[in-house]
């Protein structure tokens, strides 16, 4: 049999003799490291609802789903821990740069996964004519506020405004059957735009 070296020997002695390098969790708890990356959380402050972070994640951990009920539609975005890689991807492209952070949590062990999921809603602002999914309110003023003055360039931008500051009426957005010219400034998908348009300039449907 080969023979122990003397440093093995020592090294051997000093780690019988020294205090466990590991920590005693979970009998204390346990302080991760300050850049430790853990399971990643929305804030309902910042997260506009915008997306890209599902649209960015590579492991698919985020689900976004638009629902519609009633005339009315909310966008829901859940964080799966169980298929996160904790790579970071969602928070740096994050468009607000807060609306999703990776946190210092890291006991996610579970029995249902429901327990540690992280969502958030947003209500979703819908086509007056045909009630398709324009994007999430919360979004479409964020751009507002980042357009300044540009935002006045963009129809369903500029209703929002004049909704936000109350010179709408619930006449203005409405509709009488077909789109006309008179409905491209109102809140409509760009489908039903490029139809009041094509009105306008009298061309086929
Ligand atoms: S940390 Fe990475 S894997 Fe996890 S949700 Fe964010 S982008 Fe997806
Ligand atoms: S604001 Fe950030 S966290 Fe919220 S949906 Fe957009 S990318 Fe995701």
């Amino acid at each position: 049999m080969k023979k122990p070296k003397i440093r093995e020997l020592c090294e051997a002695l000093r780690s019988f003799f020294s205090r466990p390098f590991t920590t005693t969790f979970p009998l204390t708890a346990h302080e991760p490291a300050k850049k430790f990356r853990g399971k990643p959380e929305y804030n309902e402050d910042t997260c506009v609802g915008c997306g890209a972070c599902f649209q960015v994640c590579p492991s698919k951990a985020i689900d976004m789903v638009d629902e519609i009920k009633d005339g009315l539609g909310r966008r829901i975005l859940i964080h799966h821990p169980k298929d996160c890689l904790f790579c970071g991807e969602c928070e740096r492209n994050c468009i607000t740069g807060d609306g999703i952070k990776l946190s210092r949590i890291f006991d996610i062990a579970y029995f249902d996964e429901k327990d540690v999921q992280d969502r958030i809603e947003h209500e979703l602002l819908l086509c007056k004519h045909c009630g398709q999914v324009i994007g999430a309110v919360k979004h479409l003023t964020w751009i507002r506020k980042k357009l300044g003055n540009l935002a006045f360039s963009q129809p369903v931008l500029i209703s929002r405004f004049t909704g936000e500051i109350r010179l709408a009426t619930g006449a203005e957005e409405s509709f009488s059957g077909e789109t006309d010219r008179t409905d491209i400034l109102k809140t409509v998908c760009p489908g039903c735009r490029r139809l009041a348009f094509i009105s306008d300039e009298g061309g086929e449907r």
